[in-house]
């Protein structure tokens, strides 16, 4: 039996083991629609694409210059060409060439039967329809062949794959008008707390605003999930158990934040006892370290930490990868890079820990990433001023001055 199966409360997983746990636990959803091109974009694919034709579909200049036939024989400098005519983009020269005649052509025009290398327009010297190159060529220079890009037949983009601006693009470049994905992951999520007040509202001593409940639309909004706010629960069972039941019926998967620490209001779990199995995990990490993860009914269920750090890395770390192989994808891990401390990171080994830096290139290029001194779970602040993760395994201890480190950037801005 896995240590998800057997306990209930508090397993000690390390991170790997909680992100394995949970990429395990949940399944791909199988649905799909058929959806015009630009709604595919940032969606899942459902099948692989095949592509029905050839990119370029013609063989086509490069440049603009003149169409000949290359031959091993011909002594440029010596030799004139006849020019035949003209080819442009879309409007082709119709007869055959060969020997000395040229067609003046156009960057995209198909190239004339027979002819096979372009000469630039700087390199020709064109007189009385008399031309003369300067130089030497090379056999099909300047020249796009039909099927360079993508060949009929082949596989042009694979299922389980978010599609990119390429990608439609590439997708137009085939023909196709309509695009085979996966359907939106559902997702419903509320926060949890009697200090929870929403915006609008006024606040009493000890009262804060709810801001995870906004971190968590957009890291949602991101991913591309169909989603549903659910607002602010009290810290109050039946309130609780009412919200999450509801939610979990018409949802792939359910997201709280707060309440499932040791603290005393935290009724969440007896709650959650009583809606489905759910286990509580103790994460050997920093900032983040209890998660609930488990299902109601068909739902899966993610209970995150009430810190504002803890809630965004967590979900970056454990959440968005469930996410990601419940909506079929299957391109999951966060880019990591190697970048040089810039500052002595204080640390001792035992855990997991995720500090906020930031992340830049010296003068030679290398990547260097500089800690922030505010590493508190509770300063969202620090997710805003940073565009990194430094990536600190359990196992490593204090990082000197120099050091190299792993690094997760999370925005692609420096
Ligand atoms: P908890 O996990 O419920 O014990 O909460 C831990 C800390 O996070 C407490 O300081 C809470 O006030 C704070 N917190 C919980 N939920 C939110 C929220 N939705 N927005 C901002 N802070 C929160
Ligand atoms: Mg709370």
């Amino acid at each position: 039996m896995t240590k998800l199966q057997t306990a209930e409360y508090a397993t000690r997983l390390t991170c790997d083991e909680a992100r394995n746990a949970l990429v395990k636990e949940n399944n791909p959803i199988t649905s799909f629609e058929n959806v015009p091109i630009r709604s595919s974009l940032n969606r899942i694919l459902h099948e692989d694409m095949l592509c029905p034709v050839n990119v370029p579909n013609h063989t086509n200049s490069a440049m603009d210059g003149y169409a000949i036939q290359f031959s091993e024989t011909t002594n440029f400098e010596n030799t004139s060409y006849e020019l035949k005519g003209s080819a442009f983009a879309g409007r082709p020269f119709g007869d055959p060439i060969g020997g000395n005649a040229a067609v003046k052509i156009m960057t995209g025009a198909a190239m004339p039967e027979g002819a096979d290398t372009v000469i630039i327009l700087e390199d020709a010297e064109e007189k009385n329809n008399q031309i003369k190159f300067k130089g030497l060529a090379k056999p099909g220079q300047n020249v796009r062949l039909a099927g360079e890009d993508l060949k009929a037949g082949q596989v042009f983009l694979e299922a389980g794959r978010r599609l990119t601006a390429s990608d439609i693009g590439l997708i137009a470049s085939v023909g196709i008008s309509e695009v085979k994905v996966r359907r939106k992951v559902k997702v419903a999520f509320f926060s949890t707390g009697d200090e929870l007040k929403s915006l609008g509202e006024s606040l009493n001593v000890g009262e804060i605003y709810d801001s995870n409940r906004y971190t968590l639309y957009g890291l949602l909004k991101d991913f591309g999930a169909e989603i549903q706010d659910l607002g602010v629960v009290k810290d109050n069972p039946s309130e609780l158990q009412k919200t999450l039941l509801s939610a979990a019926k018409n949802n792939d998967a359910v997201i709280t934040s707060g309440g499932v620490s040791v603290g005393e209001a935290d009724h969440i779990k007896s709650v959650l006892a009583s809606v489905g199995k759910i286990n509580f995990w103790k994460i050997l990490m920093k900032p983040g370290r209890p998660l609930a993860f488990g299902k109601i009914g068909e739902s899966s269920f993610f209970g995150l930490p009430g810190n504002p750090v803890s809630v965004m890395i967590t979900f970056m770390q454990f959440v968005q990868p469930a996410l990601s192989k419940i909506a079929g994808e299957t391109r999951r891990s966060p880019i990591e890079i190697a970048a040089r401390s810039t500052y002595r990171i204080r640390k001792s080994p035992g855990r997991t820990e995720f500090q906020r830096g930031i992340l830049s290139f010296d003068e030679n290029g290398n990547a260097i990433v500089s800690p922030l001194t505010a590493q508190g779970s509770g300063i969202l602040s620090s997710m805003t001023e940073a565009n990194a993760l430094i990536h600190l395994p359990a196992e490593c201890g204090e990082i000197e001055v120099g050091a190299m480190v792993r690094v997760q950037p999370f925005s692609l801005q420096v």
